[in-house]
């Protein structure tokens, strides 16, 4: 069998040290015979200004196009975030998903029962909350031009920026919400700023038609986003799909994040348009960045780098049961109680990120 092509970028801080868990986890389903995955490594960001000179290579860039899908830790520090553009750690990051195409970045946010206590809100309202935050990720206002910063007759200055959304930008990301809308319960929320906003009025006209034309079995709802802000801290029970712009996604998903205990949790993944099998190219990677302040110490929480495997799976490898059973084995891990020091409570003795790793596997030979 011809294995599908992984390639593992593990970064910076603590970025090696949870890849090396979810490298584990795969490997179990290879030793199992469940998949075929052949691995490939490659350094970004720190690492790779390290060894090269800059954040990444030109034949990581071609490694990455021709694998089935990207793994990847976290990359930054304080000695690379702050060169000149182009050169910092996370331009590596960046280029990658240019040069990939991924145009949608999918936030799971789900809060397991065993951590609904590990949060700044109540139990209640945030107890088995299971919701997707889709935000396109090439357009808008973060790459509209023009943009730029000008010095004005009395020397004070005036920057400005463009945001922009076309029919077609909006039709392919609201494309794949739609279509995951379909195995989640069918209802999707379109969020914008219509009121104030073109871009945002061609953002809804265009989901509103294309809803009309392909995807009406699935129920489209719109709400401004800044609606959409204090519902996700008041009632974010009510969401299934949320969809919506750059920037707009940017702030939503980071506010969403709260609603979990900690930055560790959360996985994502940023895809592009569906190949022939229903398989996407795609990016996978934790939400949180390389943590400097604990890197090296062994204790980071390698969930969300975990999970970000099970959405490899489901997502790239066309796998989404092996995907829902590494869920279900990382939640199995937390209902005993077996917690990282982040979301350790009173009665926790925190594991070592291996340690946690171990657990998961043990879960999974469980069947
Ligand atoms: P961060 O996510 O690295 O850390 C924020 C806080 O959360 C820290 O206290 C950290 O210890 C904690 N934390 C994060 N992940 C954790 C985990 N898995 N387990 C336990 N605790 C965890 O964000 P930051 O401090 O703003 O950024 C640090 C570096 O990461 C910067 O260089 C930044 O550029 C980079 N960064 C990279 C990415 C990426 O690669 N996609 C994303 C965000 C930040």
């Amino acid at each position: 069998m011809s294995g599908k092509k992984v390639l593992v970028v593990p970064g910076d801080g603590i970025g090696p040290e949870v890849i090396a868990e979810a490298v584990k986890v795969a490997t179990w389903f290879v030793d199992h015979g469940r998949l075929a995955i052949e691995f490939d490594e490659a350094d970004v960001g720190g690492a790779a200004i390290e060894t090269i000179g800059k954040p990444i290579a030109e034949e990581t860039v071609a490694k990455a196009k021709h694998a089935d899908a990207v793994l990847f830790g976290s990359v930054g520090g304080p000695q690379w975030d702050f060169l000149d553009v182009g050169k910092r750690a996370g331009d590596g990051l960046l280029t990658l998903r240019r040069a990939l195409g991924l145009f949608a970045n999918l936030r799971p946010i789900r809060v397991p029962s065993a951590l609904a206590d590990t949060t700044s809100l109540k139990r209640e309202t945030v107890d088995g909350l299971d919701f997707l935050i889709i935000r396109e990720l090439t357009g808008g206002i973060y790459f509209g031009e023009p943009r730029g910063i000008e010095t004005l007759a009395d020397g004070t200055e005036r920057g400005f920026n463009t945001e922009t959304y076309s029919t077609d930008e909006v039709r392919r990301v609201a494309n794949i919400a739609f279509g995951i809308a379909r195995d989640r319960g069918g209802w999707v929320h379109s969020i914008d700023k219509a009121n104030v906003l073109e871009a945002s009025q061609v953002w809804r006209r265009a989901i509103t038609q294309y809803h009309r034309e392909e995807h009406a079995d699935v129920r489209l709802d719109h709400m401004l986003v800044d609606n959409g802000a204090l519902q996700l801290i008041r009632n974010p029970s009510q969401f299934s799909v949320l969809v919506m712009g750059n920037m707009f996604g940017d702030i939503l998903s980071d506010g969403a994040a709260a609603l979990t205990g900690s930055l560790g949790m959360l996985p994502s993944a940023s895809i592009g348009a569906a190949r022939p099998d229903g398989t996407f190219q795609g990016l996978f990677e934790p939400i949180h960045g390389t943590a400097p302040d604990i890197a090296g110490l062994g204790i980071a929480n390698p969930v969300g780098m975990i999970l970000s495997l099970a959405m490899l799976f489901e997502f790239s490898l066309g796998a989404k049961s092996d995907g829902d059973r590494i869920v279900a084995a990382v939640d199995r891990v937390l209902d005993h109680g077996i917690r990282t020091a982040d979301i350790a409570g009173r009665d926790h003795r925190p594991v070592s990120t291996p340690e946690f790793g171990d657990a998961v596997i043990a879960e999974l030979s469980k069947g």
